[in-house]
């Protein structure tokens, strides 16, 4: 193992620090490195492979596509891509679908579509986007320009322009960052890297109620909150409120790259049009493929309901955990994104939890994160509870 690392920091380009480890195989829950360590897996790849690895059903799908096509281009119709597409409607309950490689990619597009649709309205070219302090969307020129975390963009500036920051759960900050030329609103429902943040019903309902008044798009950014992991498909269908556009990604194709943008009919009608936007390898057979066998997979195996049962255990198991610890601040989350929040930071309590057999991942430096396969039970829970005590108590002391 250490072999290949070494030959890995050779030949990529360190923009991360990764862990001391090379996973080669998975099987449901669990990851296993090239020296056969057993690891119980609370990151699914961020929030990816919610499924678990090794889905006998989901393999056989993609390889069953592989041997029929993989890829023709977005100048002629597939059908993977017509059946995913229909699928993710029904759940959705949006209307039209474009399909892209990444979350960054169906933040470029939803942005996009927020300023097509302005300019068709008035003509003019100087629209403003809302965005959220703290929020991530992405590391593309476009997605950047809209994630309120100034150390990401700063090197990189100029940013796209005429970008607003307000604070999520704070209507009036939004307010005061409207303007008569404001096209749309953009955040995650749940605030992922930023913290695991999620949007309050009230703030929900009071700045669609703003959209409404002034014509502006609301857009949800859904790429780590969506597809269950908050115990509805998309974690805005809690709350009765509906977006205009939405973005997914992550678990869309449970480990396929692959993403996409969603918006209603009157937004569809009225935005991008054939010429305005386009992917070569978005919505390919392959990636495809993957999308209808996980969205059928979700219902088959009741994904949702299972989610707010076992999220519902995981969250009191880290409410005890951080009632026994005077180093946790705070839980924070819904179903199974959820994250504590240390009074120090996280990299070493995390570390010793890797070296019991406990994949975790921060959210910025003080928070662990939590976002398991969809799939874990009360077991897991259990198991990953005992070892995450004990990776703190090391760390934080008997406190
Ligand atoms: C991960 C993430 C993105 C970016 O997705 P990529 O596939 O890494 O480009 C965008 N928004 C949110 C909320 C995310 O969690």
């Amino acid at each position: 193992m250490r072999n290949y690392i070494d030959e890995a920091e050779q030949a990529l380009l360190h923009t991360y620090n990764r862990y001391q480890v090379v996973f080669e195989r998975g099987d449901g829950v669990y990851l296993y490195d090239m020296d056969g360590k057993k690891y119980l897996d609370f990151v699914a790849g961020i929030a990816v492979f919610a499924l678990g690895y090794h889905n006998q059903e989901y393999n056989d799908a993609l390889k069953n596509q592989i041997d029929r096509i993989i890829h023709t281009s977005n100048y002629y119709y597939n059908v993977p891509a017509i059946e995913a597409a229909k699928k993710l409607k029904a759940v959705s309950g949006m209307d039209r679908v474009f399909f892209t490689n990444s979350g960054a990619e169906a933040v470029e597009g939803a942005v996009k579509t927020a300023r097509k649709y302005a300019y068709l309205k008035d003509g003019r070219t100087d629209h403003e986007i809302i965005a959220m302090n703290h929020s991530f969307h992405g590391r593309t020129m476009g997605a950047l320009s809209v994630t309120g975390n100034p150390h990401y963009r700063e090197a990189f500036e100029p940013m796209i322009g005429n970008i607003r920051f307000a604070d999520l759960n704070d209507f009036d900050s939004v307010l005061r960052q409207t303007t008569d030329r404001t096209c749309a609103i953009l955040f995650e429902t749940v605030q992922g890297e930023g913290g695991i943040w999620p949007a309050t019903e009230e703030f929900m309902h009071r700045v669609r109620a703003l959209c409404d008044e002034r014509d502006i798009l609301l857009i949800l950014d859904e790429i780590q909150c969506g597809m269950g992991r908050t115990g509805e498909m998309f974690a805005w269908q809690r709350f009765g409120v509906k977006p205009d556009v939405m973005t997914t990604a992550k678990a869309l194709g449970c480990g396929v790259p692959v993403g996409a943008f969603l918006m209603t009919e009157r937004v569809g009608q009225n935005s991008l049009k054939a010429g305005d936007h386009g992917t070569t390898y978005g919505g390919n057979p392959l990636a495809c493929a993957a999308v209808c066998k996980v969205l059928e997979l979700y219902e088959k195996m009741e994904i949702t309901a299972h989610v707010r049962e076992v999220g519902a255990y995981l969250e009191s198991r880290l409410d005890s955990v951080a009632e026994q610890f005077a180093c946790v601040r705070a839980r924070r989350g819904v179903g199974l994104m959820q994250g504590l929040v240390f009074d120090r930071p996280v990299g070493d309590i995390i570390t010793r939890a890797m070296d019991k057999g406990l994949v975790l991942i921060n959210a910025g430096t003080d928070i662990i994160r939590f976002v398991p396969p969809l799939i874990i039970d009360r077991q897991n829970v259990d198991d990953m509870a005992a070892i995450l005590t004990e990776s703190i108590r090391e760390v934080c002391g008997g406190c």
